[in-house]
């Protein structure tokens, strides 16, 4: 264990970005608050919970993924030294789920891994919840990481950091110059915390409510139907959550070829899973909606005997029309 001044933070990262790329939570031009590489935006020392999560950093919006210039054809990967500070506990249950989703039936994503092995995260434990719509506690999480997921956890002790390693790569961080050694009555600090962060946005009683009655096929088509009609497709849940894999596969031309590109995409989207002839399995915005919250309540369950949402609670911050995990659950809990 291992403290930090706060003042040290940015020296710390600084050291870091001499050997590896840096992301923290930066403000944008718009005043966003971002996880960009050091130095492309301001900070102001708000870790704050950033709307779009970690997974950016593993799984960019778009990327290329496959080259085919003249007779060959080069796999593209990024296995840059990569460290991320800043990452909530959330975002790392996230990265986590995303890390079995991208090795599934042992088909091992080669783009994602190549950074995925190349990072090391440095979570920040949640004193309170970042905003209103945090709800981890209601999915039976903490907001704090007790497996060793990470690689470096900081709690936050008002002027600095506590720090616990959880990797052989989180050791090393610490011994950079810029940490000092934890006192005894640190120990006493992170119990306290964590007793004291376990403040939750949601009744558990709701979650638990709708996972059942999902569980039980008790949300009938038109209840989705309804729902839908609200929705103005504009994917932005899919693209902010921290556990949605979705992508789609296009071809560009450029000056010696072609560059095999990958983007995100979500299953809200008719587009997604139209077929060639025109023939859409889910044929309507309703089954599409469905389709997005079974997936997370149910199957996720059903195959990993955990659900596939965080409670990290972006999609209710960012849909513009009140139809984020949250108020989904509490639309079911509400049915008879
Ligand atoms: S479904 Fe919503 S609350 Fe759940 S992990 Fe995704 S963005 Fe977060
Ligand atoms: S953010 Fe809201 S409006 Fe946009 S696709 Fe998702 S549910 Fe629909």
């Amino acid at each position: 264990m291992k403290t930090l001044a706060k003042e040290m933070l940015e020296g710390l990262l600084r050291d870091i970005s001499r050997k590896a790329l840096v992301y923290c939570p930066q403000r944008n031009e718009r005043g966003d608050l971002l996880l960009l590489p050091l130095g492309e935006g301001t900070t102001d020392g708000c870790i704050g919970k950033t709307p779009i999560s970690a997974k950016i950093c593993l799984f960019p919006q778009i990327e290329d993924v496959v080259m085919f210039a003249g007779d060959g054809i080069s796999k593209v990967t990024d296995g840059r030294e990569t460290v991320v500070f800043g990452v909530r506990p959330c975002d790392m249950r996230g990265i986590v789920f995303m890390d079995r989703f991208m090795s599934r039936d042992n088909l091992v994503d080669p783009h994602y891994f190549a950074r995925r092995e190349a990072m090391t995260c440095m979570v920040v434990a949640c004193n309170e919840p970042p905003s209103e719509t945090c709800f981890c506690t209601a999915t039976g999480k903490r907001p704090f990481l007790t497996a060793t997921h990470y690689d470096v956890q900081f709690f936050d002790a008002g002027d600095y950091f506590i720090a616990l390693a959880g990797s052989k790569k989180g050791n090393r961080i610490l011994e950079d110059r810029h940490f000092k050694a934890a006192a005894e009555k640190d120990i006493e600090k992170v119990k306290r915390i964590k007793e004291n962060s376990s403040a939750a946005g949601m009744a558990a009683g709701e979650l638990e409510d709708a996972i059942k009655k999902l569980a039980e096929d008790r949300v009938d088509g038109l209840f989705w139907e309804k729902l839908a009609l609200r929705c103005i497709k504009c994917g932005g849940c899919a693209y902010v959550c921290p556990t949605c894999t979705c992508y789609n596969v296009q071809d560009y031309p450029f000056e010696f070829g072609y560059r095999r590109c990958r983007s995100w995409d979500s299953c809200l989207f008719s587009g997604f899973t139209r077929e060639t002839s025109g023939h859409n399995p889910r044929a309507t915005q309703g089954a599409r909606l469905a389709r997005r919250y079974e997936h997370k309540l149910k199957y996720d369950l059903m195959k990993y005997h955990e659900i596939g949402c965080v409670g990290c609670g972006r999609c209710s911050d960012v849909c513009p029309v009140g139809l984020g995990a949250i108020e989904i659950v509490r639309e079911i809990a509400l049915m008879p």
